[in-house]
């Protein structure tokens, strides 16, 4: 069934940007600000007669995520009133950008985008069940907010997923540091348009899903409304142009309302606020400058010059202090291509549990992490000895070879001494000998095995393997 028709999905993503104060007052912007209607003025409040002022670092936070994005910013731009009555936002409109968005065009994971431009925040409405009152809280009124605007051209949930994914990690402080971007606070919210054509057909009706606030419910909406609609066409029937709204609990779509095409807000220029020739902005001259490596280069960078899992890159993008680590590690490891591995593997799952596992008091440095894999690869520990060495370091710190000698962990490398616990293993274990001598190779480890115990776990295994081979069969290879 499900062949037979292409989805397509485009995206609307608002983010609240990290600045100081609001988009066009002097109210704090404070998102975790708890007690209602704190941080709030006359502007803000909407109150006849008050002038907005544009905050020129939200200004230039959306144009940093422009210049990452590859879009094209604008030279000149103004605001405009978006016209609509509500509650939340007693001016009557919502000044927003229209007709000259800060950056139009660009790419991310993959897709093409259609614009990105400021607006402000409304306020929020809170209804109390019980009493039946309705509460409005002017906190978020005036916060500076980013609208990001893709082309219809994700075609699945899973898509829509990476790229909301994708677009977190550069927003926030590991990145370009515009916003905190957390979805479940609000900081981060997406819309998605979905829609369903049969294959080779122009694009059909589309419908718009709002209140995604988390990457689980921005995946599973787009797959409800994708079945939903197919079973609808399946049936004969046609898809209605709507606003719909995301169950958590039941996880399904429901009808809002109808949507209002654009022209029905009545956008016209704001006459009180300036309008901006942006080129000539001193601050906004240099802003390439500011961008940090991008999570795209870096992939590129790691792809390229160490040859490591994919998994571990993408650990290592979406963590900088990691990061940062491996590439202290690798100057002092070089460029042997199994080292830089054992070392990524380290990190990737001993030094990451223990983090997820709240037990790192002392973060290791490069030069640490590569003497441990050092120590591995000359076959001086075993890997469970490092995996106690790492624990220890990040735990009580110190050097990883002290720890080695200060537990004994070193594994015996001395023939004479691994000699006789050969002799040991062949005297008390007869049988699997005699089918070494036979040619059965597969009792080789379980004679290793028995040699690790003998010397409890210091032995180097390799050297074991050697010993048992020349004592019992030398024909093995
Ligand atoms: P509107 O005028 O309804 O706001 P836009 O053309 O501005 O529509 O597009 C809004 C969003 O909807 C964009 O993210 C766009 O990619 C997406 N979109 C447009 N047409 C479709 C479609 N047929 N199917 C899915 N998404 C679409
Ligand atoms: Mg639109």
């Amino acid at each position: 069934m499900d062949n037979k028709y292409q989805p397509t999905i485009g995206l609307e993503v608002h983010v609240e940007l990290k600045t100081a104060t609001k988009m066009f007052c002097h109210s704090k912007n404070d998102p975790d600000e708890k007690r209602p209607n704190v941080n709030i003025c006359p502007v803000c409040l909407a109150h006849p007669g008050t002038l907005p002022v544009p905050n020129k670092k939200a200004v230039e936070h959306v144009l940093r995520v422009g210049l990452a994005v590859g879009g094209t910013l604008a030279d000149y731009t103004e605001f405009d009133r978006k016209n609509y009555f509500y509650p939340d936002i007693p001016k009557g409109y919502q000044l927003s950008q229209y007709k000259y968005p800060l950056v139009s065009g660009g790419k991310l994971a993959g897709v093409e985008l259609t614009r990105i431009h400021i607006e402000e925040d409304t306020a929020r409405s809170i209804h109390d069940d019980k009493t039946g009152e309705s509460l409005v809280d002017f906190n978020r009124s005036g916060v500076p907010l980013m609208e990001l605007v893709t082309e219809p051209v994700i075609h699945s949930a899973k898509q829509s997923g990476d790229f909301a994914k994708e677009l977190q990690l550069l927003l926030s402080p590991l990145y370009l540091n515009v916003s905190e971007a957390n979805m479940e606070k609000g900081e981060m919210r997406v819309e998605a348009n979905i829609s369903v054509a049969p294959v080779g057909e122009p694009f059909g009706t589309k419908v718009e899903v709002k209140n995604l606030n988390s990457f689980r419910a921005v995946e599973r909406a787009i797959e409800f409304e994708i079945k939903r609609q197919i079973e609808l066409l399946d049936k004969g029937e046609k898809i209605v142009q709507e606003t719909r709204g995301w169950n958590e609990g039941k996880e399904i779509t429901f009808s809002q309302r109808q949507k209002e095409s654009s022209h029905d807000y009545r956008y016209f220029p704001d006459p009180d606020i300036p309008k901006l020739w942006l080129s000539e902005i001193a601050e906004f001259k240099n802003l390439n400058e500011t961008l940090p490596e991008l999570p795209s280069a870096k992939r590129g960078r790691y792809e390229r010059d160490y040859g490591i899992k994919v998994t571990d890159t993408e650990i290592f993008v979406s963590d900088p202090r990691f990061a940062s680590l491996f590439e202290e590690a690798v100057k002092v490891l070089g460029e042997d291509k199994k080292s830089v591995q054992l070392l990524a593997n380290y990190l990737t799952s001993d030094l990451l549990g223990l983090v997820k596992n709240d037990g790192v008091k002392v973060w290791p440095t490069g030069a640490a992490m590569a003497e441990l894999v050092k120590m591995v690869s000359a076959g001086e520990i075993s890997s469970r000895g490092a995996k106690d060495i790492l624990a220890t370091a990040t735990s009580e710190g110190g050097d990883p070879r002290k720890i080695a000698e200060e537990k004994g962990l070193f594994q015996k490398s001395d023939e004479w001494e691994l000699l006789k616990i050969v002799e040991q293993v062949i005297a008390e274990n007869a049988a699997q000998v005699a089918d070494l001598k036979a040619g059965n190779e597969k009792v080789l480890q379980f004679l290793v095995g028995q040699g690790m115990k003998l010397s409890k776990g210091s032995a180097n295994p390799g050297i074991l393997v050697e010993l048992l081979k020349k004592e019992i069969n030398p024909a093995i290879m």
